[in-house]
């Protein structure tokens, strides 16, 4: 509403107001959650679509707070990234996600790959790849079973330096995907000078493949992109039979969704794969 002549008027917004709140709040917190041991790392399954094997897994951070409970990466991590936090966050989910992988190993559960999401902000710092290389040595962990994910726009912010970190950590033998593909710039162009072998389809398009033919339209677009680059392909999100049926059916090959697991805690996921080694 337009009220002239009344000179100058703010805006006071009591939802935003409280949200700005929530966030300085969860901020301040924020700084000693890592050293007061509040950080978890959850795990989900990545599932063949073919063979029904549970080929990798995600390695997804949670913030146990001691009022707030559970607290989703969806709240803190913006702001981890903003503040730079996210530097030694990502770090230590990497160190534990490694760790934990080369433990599973040697419980002695198939060979899966271990999936660690990389932001922009860690990108840019010049020793990420020595960090990198650090955490695969001291965790005893092989290269070949680490896959980082990196988003489009998190690659485009310095796109040439973006490119060579991406060789560089490709030359250790780690696996590069292209996480939330089809939300970004989606500058194909730029695809083919990615080092990446996988591309995940994001939930956004899964979620309603089967209601909206725009979304089923850019799966399948993505999937033959997918295909006739050589690339692999996850879908993420997958929460119903009917969503799991069309990406199968489509040649997509991997899959990953509540309709499997949600993420869970480390302990629950080696149940898990007991009762799967045990069919
Ligand atoms: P993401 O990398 O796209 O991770 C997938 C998200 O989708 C996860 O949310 C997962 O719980 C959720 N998801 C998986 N399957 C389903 C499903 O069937 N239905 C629905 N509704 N959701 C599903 P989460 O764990 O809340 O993480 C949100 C985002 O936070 C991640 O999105 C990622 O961008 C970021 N994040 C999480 N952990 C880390 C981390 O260690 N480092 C960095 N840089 N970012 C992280
Ligand atoms: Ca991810
Ligand atoms: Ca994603």
């Amino acid at each position: 509403a337009q009220q002239q002549g009344r000179g100058q008027y703010q805006f006071y917004c009591p939802e935003i107001a409280a949200q700005l709140q929530e966030r300085l709040a969860l901020e301040n917190e924020l700084y000693g959650a890592l050293e007061r041991q509040e950080m978890r790392v959850y795990y989900q399954p990545l599932i063949d679509l073919q063979s029904g094997e549970l080929t990798a897994v995600e390695a997804l951070v949670r913030w146990q707070h001691p009022t707030l409970g559970l607290v989703s990466p969806a709240k803190f991590i913006p702001i981890a990234e903003a503040n730079g936090l996210i530097v030694p966050l990502g770090e230590w989910v990497l160190r534990t996600a490694c760790a934990q992988s080369r433990a599973w190993q040697l419980a002695g559960f198939p060979a899966m790959r271990m999936s660690v999401n990389l932001s922009a902000r860690q990108l840019e710092q010049p020793n990420l790849v020595d960090m990198i290389r650090q955490v695969l040595a001291e965790t005893e962990l092989e290269p070949a079973y680490l896959e980082l994910e990196v988003t489009e726009s998190a690659l485009m912010v310095e796109l040439e330096r973006s490119i060579d970190t991406l060789k560089q950590l490709q030359g250790l033998g780690i696996l590069l995907a292209l996480d939330d593909f089809g939300t970004g710039y989606s500058s194909l162009n730029y695809l083919k000078q990615f080092p990446v072998s996988l591309l995940k389809i994001d939930r956004s398009f899964v979620q309603d493949i089967l209601s909206n033919p725009d979304s089923a339209a850019v799966s399948d677009a993505i999937i033959a992109l997918a295909k006739s680059l050589r690339l692999s392909i996850t879908a993420e999100g997958i929460e119903t039979e009917e969503q799991l049926e069309y990406l199968r059916q489509r040649g997509c090959h991997e899959g990953q969704g509540f309709y499997f697991s949600r993420p869970v805690p480390a302990a629950k996921l080696t149940q898990m794969l007991e009762s799967c080694s045990q069919q």
